[in-house]
């Protein structure tokens, strides 16, 4: 298995513009031909988008909200905000996926006149700019290092105004466990590698930028 080491972007690109972008393609999508691990991380992932909707939506009608979609990926979270009236800016670093994400939402959207088309773009979330109501990057901290995760939770939380929503993969003793056995068993399947994140390091980093930004404001 060929490995991201040290966060190298240049490789996450490759693979999410090339074979990444086939594979996830087909784990994002609603086609029969997936096997049981792809299914079951379709399914969690339509979980996690159906929970960050509800916690959107409970809070508020999203009419108006500017929300970024980093990351966005084939535009699963994209879309549905849309459909609520969220003004959204959806970028991801493979342009594969914002192409395809642009074809989905320009089939499931055309018509609607009362909506926005979210605004995509091809960038890495590193590059983004300008703010936002409301910040999301769904299981994009996965293809990094902790190391470099607290700058991209830094600079993901300075374009935010009022929420910044991450996802990652808690580092618990049986992801652990289970990843490492994983690793003994190098296969096609593997073409990057995942990094699992401790909750207390994310906390930590939310912290840090959390003291921080009420020093500022002092
Ligand atoms: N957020 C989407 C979702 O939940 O449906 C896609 C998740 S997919 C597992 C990970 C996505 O992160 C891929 O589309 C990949 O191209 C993108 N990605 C990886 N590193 C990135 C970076 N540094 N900046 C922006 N996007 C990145």
């Amino acid at each position: 298995a060929e490995e991201v080491g040290g966060g190298d972007k240049e490789v996450v690109r490759e693979y999410f513009t090339n074979d990444g972008f086939q594979r996830w393609k087909k784990i994002y999508g609603d086609t029969d031909d997936v096997n049981k691990v792809q299914l079951d991380i379709r399914i969690g992932h339509a979980k996690t988008v159906e929970n960050v909707m509800k916690m959107l939506t409970d809070e508020g009608s999203l009419r108006g909200v500017t929300v970024c979609d980093a990351g966005c990926g084939t535009g699963l979270l994209s879309i549905p905000l849309a459909k609520e009236g969220a003004i959204v800016s959806a970028s991801d670093i493979s342009s594969s996926m914002v192409s395809e994400a642009q074809k989905k939402a320009t089939g499931e959207l055309q018509g609607k006149d009362d909506l926005q088309m979210p605004k995509f773009e091809v960038s890495d979330l590193e590059s983004l700019n300008g703010k936002y109501d409301t910040v999301v990057c769904l299981d994009v901290l996965i293809h990094y290092p902790q190391n470099k995760a607290d700058g991209m939770i830094a600079h993901l939380a300075s374009l935010a105004e009022n929420r910044l929503i991450l996802s990652f993969a808690p580092k618990t003793l049986y992801y652990d466990l289970l990843k490492r056995i994983g690793e003994l068993f190098p296969g096609p399947s593997k073409a990057t590698r995942a990094y699992l994140h401790s909750e207390a390091d994310i906390e930590r980093a939310l912290q840090k930028l959390f003291l921080l930004s009420m020093k500022r404001d002092d």
